[in-house]
C-alpha cells in the first residue's frame, strides 16, 4: 500500500460529514497521499461512515478489484470498519508497523432473468412487496430442490452471515469459507407446502435458482445489501458465489471472530 497512495474518499456528503472528512484529508495529505476525485485514477477506495457507508462505497464503486477498500468509521469500530476517524494517526502507525492485512472477502453475484449481474458483499434478499405469501422453486445446479412459500428468502456471503442472515436464525460463517447460506424468511410449511426449515450452506461452485412462480403475487422486492432493485417483475434469479471478490484492508489483530465476540457475546 505504500507505493499505491491514490486515495478516494467515499462518504455522504453533508455538514456533519464534512467535519469528520477535512481533519482527515488534511492528515492523508501531509502523510503523501493524494485525494483523488476521478476513480479511475484510485488506488484505495476509503469509505467514511459505518458498515452502511462500506456497503454503498462497494456498490457505488462496481467491486472494484483492482484497489483496496478501507473502512473508517466516524464512530465505533463496525464488521468492515476496522479504523476510525478519530484515531488516523493510529490507522497510519499501523499500517507502516506491518499490524494490518489485506483480506479477499466474497460477493455474491446475482442475475435477473440472465440479465447482467449485481453484486451483493452481505446478501441479496428476495421478497414478497405485498402482506401475502409468494412461492418459490429452489433449484440447485438446475436440481429442483424444493418449493418455498412464505415472505421471502435471503443468500449470504460469509461476511453478511452476521447481519440479517442472523436475525432469521441463519449461522454465523467464518468469512476463510467461499461459501453462500440461504435462509427462510417466515415459511409455511404444511402438507402442501414442505422446505428444509433450517439454512443451508452452498459451496462456491454451486449456482442457487430462484424461479418466482407466477401466480400474480409476482412483483417481488429483491434486495442487494442496503438497497432495493428497481425490478417491476422478475422470474428466474440466478446466485452464485463470484470469482471476484474484494480485497479490504484490516487489522491483523481484529479478526472477523474478535468483531463476533464484541458485537454478539
Ligand atoms: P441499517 O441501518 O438497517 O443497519 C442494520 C444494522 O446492520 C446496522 O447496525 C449495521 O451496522 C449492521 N450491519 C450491516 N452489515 C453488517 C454485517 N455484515 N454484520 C453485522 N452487522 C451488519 O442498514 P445498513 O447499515 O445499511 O445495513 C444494511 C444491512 O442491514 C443489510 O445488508 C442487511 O443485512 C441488514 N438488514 C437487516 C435486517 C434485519 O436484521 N431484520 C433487515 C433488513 C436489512
Amino acid at each position: 500500500m505504500p507505493h499505491r497512495k491514490n486515495i478516494y474518499l467515499f462518504y455522504k456528503q453533508t455538514p456533519e460529514m464534512e467535519q469528520h472528512v477535512q481533519p482527515l484529508q488534511t492528515f492523508l495529505k501531509e502523510n503523501g497521499f493524494h485525494i483523488v476525485t476521478d476513480l479511475e485514477q484510485a488506488h484505495i477506495i476509503a469509505s467514511i461512515g459505518g458498515d452502511n457507508a462500506f456497503l454503498q462505497a462497494t456498490r457505488k464503486t462496481g467491486f472494484r478489484d483492482d484497489c483496496l477498500y478501507i473502512g473508517i468509521s466516524t464512530e465505533g469500530l463496525g464488521f468492515y470498519t476496522d479504523f476510525t476517524t478519530k484515531e488516523a494517526e493510529h490507522m497510519l502507525h499501523a499500517v507502516n508497523n506491518e499490524q494490518v492485512e489485506v483480506r479477499r472477502y466474497p460477493i455474491i453475484e446475482v442475475s435477473i432473468d440472465e440479465e447482467p449481474p449485481f453484486y451483493c458483499l452481505n446478501e441479496c434478499s428476495i421478497r414478497s412487496n405485498v402482506i401475502k405469501t409468494f412461492v418459490i422453486d429452489v433449484l440447485i445446479d438446475d436440481f429442483p430442490f424444493e418449493t418455498f412459500r412464505g415472505d421471502g428468502m435471503i443468500v449470504s456471503t460469509p461476511t453478511g452471515s452476521t447481519a440479517y442472515n442472523k436475525s432469521v436464525r441463519g449461522a454465523v460463517v467464518d468469512p476463510l469459507l467461499p461459501s453462500m447460506q440461504v435462509s427462510e424468511i417466515a415459511s409455511l410449511n404444511n402438507n402442501e407446502y414442505r422446505t428444509l426449515g433450517t439454512s443451508f450452506l452452498l459451496s462456491s461452485q454451486r449456482t442457487l435458482t430462484l424461479k418466482v412462480v407466477q401466480d400474480g403475487n409476482d412483483h417481488p422486492i429483491i434486495g442487494v445489501d442496503n438497497e432495493a432493485l428497481s425490478i417491476r417483475h422478475a422470474e428466474k434469479v440466478d446466485i452464485k458465489i463470484s470469482e471476484r471478490q474484494i480485497k479490504v484492508l484490516k487489522l491483523k489483530h481484529n479478526s472477523f471472530w474478535q468483531k463476533v465476540q464484541r458485537k454478539f457475546l
